[in-house]
């Protein structure tokens, strides 16, 4: 089941949809609710897709999946084209929890620059207020950093509030997945000793294009340059799997519904090259993942 955020036109604030199973089309959650509010007992409409991880639960989403699926409401789907699609949840609550070096081959790249293999999960976190979303730019920001640098993550969203979550429960913990290019000037990342800055930048966090719920395991993951494959992997090599990021992040640190989680970036970015590949202004950068969809910025 895949959830998006998305404006139409000029219109300022963003709504959020199911996408039919063709993926053509969204249907916004609000028709679902104009029509079954109160036949199916649905509670009210959640504003935003923070709202809507918050206050909804396995039962709600697997009935509004089945309303969704229904003949009647296939008049009031959107074309995909038609709508301007914006990060899932374009305002995260908190910074995004990220992972370093938790691929293998990457850490090999980059282990002159930032160490080698952890023995624990390397968290540190990144500004994404607002984050943007598919087909937005990326700001290359002259002046400020020489070293832009791109990284293709797939992203867990939490779904409800938990501390100290056992591996085995990490699972009731999740509310889906979406993929995050983890943008960093490397530049800043050196200069400064902690992470923080390089990789907070404005326009330092696309993600989308969707939000896809639960479901994900093994997949593969992406990203090209200008049409040209530089990362390629599959989420099964991560050093630290996701059930095991979730258990020792939480420990001690309440997880809420909505918080993000980026699990770490595979080999190939622009800095693991001799010379270096970093971004220039008119690049596009397409960051690929299996079951999630494509994400495509372009670097102004
Ligand atoms: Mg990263």
């Amino acid at each position: 089941m895949y959830f998006a955020t998305y404006q139409i036109g000029d219109y300022d604030s963003c709504d959020i949809g199911i996408l039919n199973q063709e993926k053509t089309k969204i249907l916004p959650l609000k028709k679902i609710y104009d029509a079954f509010q109160e036949r199916e007992d649905l509670g009210k409409c959640p504003q935003d897709m923070q709202a809507f991880i918050e206050e909804s639960d396995e039962r709600l989403i697997r009935k509004l999946s089945a309303l969704a699926n229904r003949e009647e409401m296939r008049l009031d789907a959107v074309p995909l084209e038609d709508v301007k699609l914006c990060a899932p949840i374009p305002c995260p609550r908190r910074n995004i929890f990220c992972v370093g070096k938790n691929y293998l081959d990457h850490i090999q790249e980059i282990s002159d620059a930032f160490g080698d293999r952890p023995e624990v999960p390397v968290f540190f976190s990144k500004v994404a207020h607002p984050a943007i979303g598919h087909e937005d730019f990326i700001d290359s920001h002259p002046g400020v950093t020489a070293e832009l640098d791109y990284e293709v993550e797939l992203a867990v969203v939490i779904g409800k509030e938990g501390k100290n979550i056992s591996k085995e429960e990490a699972q009731d913990y999740i509310f889906g997945y979406t993929i995050l290019n983890d943008v960093s000037a490397r530049d800043l990342q050196r200069g400064h000793s902690q992470w923080y800055k390089g990789k907070s930048l404005d326009t330092f966090c696309p993600m989308g294009p969707f939000l896809v719920y639960k479901e994900a395991v093994h997949l593969d993951i992406e990203s090209k340059i200008n049409g040209e494959v530089r990362q390629h992997s599959n989420t099964k090599h991560l050093i630290f799997d996701i059930p095991t990021l979730i258990h020792i992040l939480s420990q001690g640190l309440t997880l809420k519904p909505g918080d993000i989680l980026a699990t770490g970036t595979p080999s190939g970015v622009g800095m693991g090259f001799d010379p270096p590949r970093y971004l220039k202004s008119g690049d596009t950068v397409i960051c690929r993942i299996e079951k999630i969809g494509t994400l495509i910025n372009r670097v102004r």
